[in-house]
Formats: C-alpha cells, structure tokens, sequence
C-alpha cells in the first residue's frame, strides 16, 4: 500500500525531524543528507516533484557556536537557530550540487498561511520554484515566531505546506518506525500501528510519550498533522528517516511505517 502510494504520488513533500539530522556528537549528519539526497534524486529522475521541511536549525547553530549550547533564553535560542540556518542550507546545498541541482530556501511562520495574500505569494513562490527544478526546503522562521522553538510546529508548517501546494503525500520523517502505541524508545514491547483511518481517534487510543531532546513536538503534533492534511484527503506517511535509504526501502515495500490515510 505505502509502495504504490509513493509511487503514484506525483508532488511529496518531506519532513525531517531534528533527531535525524544530527548525529551523535551534535553535528549536522552529513552521512545522513548525502544518502537522504541521493534518494530523492532517484525520486525526482522519476518525475516527481519534491519539497523539503527541514529542522535542525538549532542542531547547527550549536554546532558552530558550542558555547551557546547552555543558554536558555528564548532571544539565544533565537540567535542561535539564525546563526545555524546558514549551516543547515549550506549542508543541504553541498549535497544537492552533487546532482546540480539547486535548492531554495523558504523561511514561514504559521501566520503567514492565515494572511490570503501572503499564502498566495507563498504558493506561487513554491509553484515556481519546483516548475524550474528547484528544491524548495522550508523552516519556520526563528527569529519572527518562537513556536518552533518552544514546540516543535515544523510538524504543522509541513502539513500547511503540503495543503497549500496541494501535495498528493507528505511523508514524516523522525527516529521511530511511526506511531506505536505506546514511547517505543520506553516500552520494547510497544507495538508499530501500521494504518490509521481516523487520526482523531488514534490520540485516545495510544499513550503519548515524551519527545527526544532535540526533538521538541513529539507524536502529538506529527498525529494533528496528519489530520490537517487527511481533512484536504492527502495522505500522510510517518517513517523512520534515520535508516539508509528508507525511501527506496518503502518504495520496494520492504520497509514499515505508519500510513495515515485520509
Ligand atoms: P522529531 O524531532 O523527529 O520531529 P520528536 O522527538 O519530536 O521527533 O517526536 C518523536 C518521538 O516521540 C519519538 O522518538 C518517541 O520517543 C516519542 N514518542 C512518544 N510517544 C510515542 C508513540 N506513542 N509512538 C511513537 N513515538 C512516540
């Protein structure tokens, strides 16, 4: 089901997690982007069309500036994600060059899709870049809103982006196989739902763990985007991104997820 979903699926958009973009030691997984894009590259030689949400920005920030990592103002913080921004894009456009292909950054806040004037820029911009070829990647922008800092809502700004380029999939990428029912990273014996039908019902029926450290969102906010993007009839795929070549594995059905179907 998920194999032929992405393979009928035209216009994806994909989200990655803070968790796997950084490695152990803090830094930016350069491993993980190189193999990350070489298999979007496979997607895209296929005819489809991708946009990118990445986080992380903070990740990098303290990558480069590790003696900010114990400041816990909000402005620091803020600071410290404009500082990382510049990091994260130059690692994504040195991955992408491989294949010459160009990448453009788009910063949002979740305001911004409420303004008609301004979600209609944002469409076209996002329209065009992805005609020419170009690879939008997405982030909230840090230093106007501090949601994505205080709870992780890159999770929200990927399905408001995926409805307003009418997306055919949005694929989640964090550092578990996809919701369970209980924090598998807690409990070994939580259980993989494998197909939610109804996102609103799931929150009631499965217990909501703590997020990792990076990670700020959690389960919560990934199950709420799945229903934004199911109530416009999209699909929505959580898998986990912290394998190698995950995207190939759930194109050849040989890997698990969670499937949210509208
Ligand atoms: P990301 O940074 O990739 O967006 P988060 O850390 O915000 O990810 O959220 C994913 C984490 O949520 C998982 O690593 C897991 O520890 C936690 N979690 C809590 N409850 C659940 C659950 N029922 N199913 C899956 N993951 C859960």
């Amino acid at each position: 089901m998920i194999s032929k979903l992405i393979q009928e699926s035209r216009k994806i958009v994909i989200k990655i997690g803070s968790n796997i973009l950084s490695n152990d030691n803090g830094m930016i997984n350069k491993k993980f982007l190189e193999n990350f894009s070489d298999q979007v590259y496979h997607l895209m030689q296929q005819g489809k069309q991708i946009i990118i949400v990445s986080s992380g920005a903070r990740i990098a920030g303290v990558a480069t500036i590790g003696k900010w990592i114990r400041k816990e103002d909000i402005h620091y913080k803020q600071a410290l994600c404009a500082i990382g921004q510049v990091e994260l894009m130059d690692a994504y456009r040195k991955v992408f060059n491989r294949y010459d292909i160009h990448i453009g950054q788009v910063l949002l806040t979740k305001d911004d899709f409420l303004d008609p004037h301004r979600a209609l820029n944002i469409r076209n911009t996002l329209f065009t870049l992805v005609d020419e070829g170009v690879i939008p990647i997405i982030n909230e922008n840090d230093s106007v809103s501090v949601e994505e800092i205080q709870i992780g809502d890159n999770d929200t700004l990927a399905a408001l982006t995926t409805n307003i380029w009418n997306g055919n999939l949005l694929i989640m990428f964090s550092d578990i196989d996809g919701v369970y029912d209980k924090n598998p990273k807690k409990h070994c014996e939580a259980q993989l739902i494998e197909r939610v039908q109804n996102a609103d019902d799931l929150t009631k029926k499965i217990e909501i763990g703590e997020a990792n450290s990076f990670g700020t969102g959690g389960i919560a906010t990934k199950i709420e985007a799945a229903r934004m993007v199911n109530d416009l009839g999209i699909p929505m795929i959580l898998a986990n991104g912290k394998k190698e070549d995950i995207l190939l594995g759930l194109l050849a059905g040989t890997e698990k997820a969670t499937l949210f179907l509208p």
